[in-house]
């Protein structure tokens, strides 16, 4: 085949899309609309000098666990993860912490009365990673290649977090388990929230969350290197407001959202997808802070410093009641709050001696509070003296966000709710694909939806192809 392509937006899905049509033959060119690639997968210097920030996101379980970016040489393109000694810390209010180990036996141990139901329940799915990642990362297929796993996988992830955490009579495994589940932006009373604390807990184990050496930008930029070897290049700081710009082409993949491809290309598309574009929903919103600090975190728990990753919530009770609030429309009081420190692993994320933290609390979509004074309360309950340590900090409204990733609608950094309706028909019953038959759309708003493993921007390439394909045959 050849032909030309374009692909609109350079997050990791854009990039995804970009080397999947390259590898079939296509000429690709991608634009971006922001001065440096790779969306909410960058890192800046964004408080004073010296100081590396990821501007969205930070830990790789589904970047380190894609069966597409596992596929590519991103490591001779510069890519190197760090693992923190444990994925995960939860901090309670007891002063101890609740430590999800990478390995499995380990966790079983530390978990106490809870570890064989631990054990069980995550077992069969860690040690099927390899055949359970292909299977989650894409469309919903009712025609599974793994019936059984993905069956059990079924079962226990379609019901709410709460309903799975009876499995565990220990307040810590269900503090844990609620911190896991609250990534889905759904109440812990609503259907699928528990699919999300189990992927989350499972690719912990099967391939841990890593962090990349020198930042997000990383990744990216190893995506990028990609890239160039396959003669493609990324064109920054060229945003696209209409695809009738672009001139010729055969096929045009748009990493962006649904409301962002009506502008974009709302003359091509027919009167009837647009209005099930309209009725698309965006979730809840991030507010977000990044730290510069004189000296690590003073956890009360030092088993917190063991982690890249911490969540500061306390009981299951309290996170369920803080996504609650956020899912009607609120602002918790207090929120749940993630938190990452990756410079206590990646020394050249901050001058010597010093440190950057990354955290951020779930708010209503495009939530104006400020919550600065709630989020810093909530690390100073499990780190006294957090405040002392503070040397700069920036922060981010859903609005400041969105201002440098037009992706990030509201705050929403996954691409748009994913309920059950949006699980299935993401987001419309016809995925990547629109009305127009040459325009496809590949960002986390299309199967398997937010998070970075580029799998959105495969899938959407491989079906351009193939549809392409056909075309040129009939
Ligand atoms: C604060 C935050 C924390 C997160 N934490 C994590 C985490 O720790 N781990 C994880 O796996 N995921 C995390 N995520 C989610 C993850 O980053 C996203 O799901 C992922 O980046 C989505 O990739 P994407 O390619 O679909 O979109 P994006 O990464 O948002 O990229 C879209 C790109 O398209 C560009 N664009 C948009 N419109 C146009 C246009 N008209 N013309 C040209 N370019 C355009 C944008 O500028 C942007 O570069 C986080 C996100 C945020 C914001």
């Amino acid at each position: 085949m050849s032909g030309k392509a374009w692909v609109i937006g350079s997050g990791p899905n854009g990039l995804a899309a970009a080397i999947v049509l390259v590898q079939g033959g296509v000429a690709v060119d991608v634009l971006e609309a922001e001065p440096l690639p790779g969306g909410a997968v960058r890192t800046l210097e964004l408080t004073l000098p010296g100081f590396l920030h990821d501007f969205g996101s930070a830990v790789y379980p589904l970047g380190a666990g894609s069966p597409f970016f596992s596929s590519l040489p991103l490591a001779n393109h510069g890519l190197n993860w760090i693992h923190s000694p444990a994925p995960l810390a939860h901090p309670l209010d007891d002063g101890t912490a609740v430590v999800l180990e990478r390995d499995l036996d380990e966790t079983k141990k530390s978990l106490g009365v809870d570890g064989a139901a631990w054990d069980k329940l995550m077992r069969p799915f860690v040690e099927g990673w390899s055949v359970l990642a292909p299977e989650i990362l894409r469309p919903v297929s009712f025609f599974p290649r793994h019936p059984f796993l993905m069956a059990r996988f079924g079962i226990a992830g379609l019901s709410s977090a709460r309903t799975l955490a009876r499995r565990f009579r220990g307040e810590r495994t269900r503090a844990l388990f609620a911190g896991l589940a609250a990534h889905s932006f759904l109440s812990m009373d609503e259907p699928l929230s528990a699919a999300f604390g189990l992927l989350m807990a499972i690719s912990a184990h099967a391939v841990g969350w890593p962090i990349p050496r020198g930042g997000a930008q990383s990744l990216t930029n190893a995506l990028c290197g990609c890239l160039r070897t396959l003669e493609c290049k990324v064109k920054t700081s060229s945003p696209v407001h209409d695809v009738a710009d672009l001139g010729n082409y055969d096929l045009v993949l748009c990493d962006v959202t649904p409301r962002q491809l009506v502008n974009i290309a709302g003359k091509r598309l027919s009167e009837s997808y647009k209005r099930q574009l309209g009725r698309y929903r965006y979730g809840p919103g991030v507010f977000k802070v990044d730290y510069a600090l004189s000296a690590p975190i003073p956890w009360r728990a030092v088993d917190c410093l063991r982690a890249a990753t911490v969540h500061l919530g306390g009981s299951f009770d309290e996170i369920a009641a803080s996504e609650q609030a956020v899912r009607s429309g609120e602002h918790a009081d207090p929120p749940f709050v993630l938190l990452a420190q990756p410079s206590l692993f990646d020394s050249s994320r901050a001058p010597v001696g010093k440190h950057t933290a990354w955290a951020y609390c779930h708010v209503p979509n495009g939530s104006k509070v400020d919550m600065l004074a709630k989020l810093e309360q909530q690390i100073e309950r499990f780190a006294p003296g957090f405040r002392d340590c503070i040397l700069a900090r920036r922060v981010f409204s859903p609005s400041d966000l969105e201002s440098m990733d037009a992706n990030l609608v509201g705050g929403d950094i996954g691409g748009g709710v994913m309920d059950i309706r949006q699980f299935l028909f993401r987001p419309t019953r016809s995925h990547y694909a629109t009305s127009a038959k040459d325009i496809y759309i590949c960002s986390s708003s299309t199967p398997p939806g937010g998070g970075v493993h580029g799998m959105c921007g495969y899938h959407a390439a491989k079906t351009a192809l193939s549809r392409w394909n056909a075309r040129l045959q009939s």
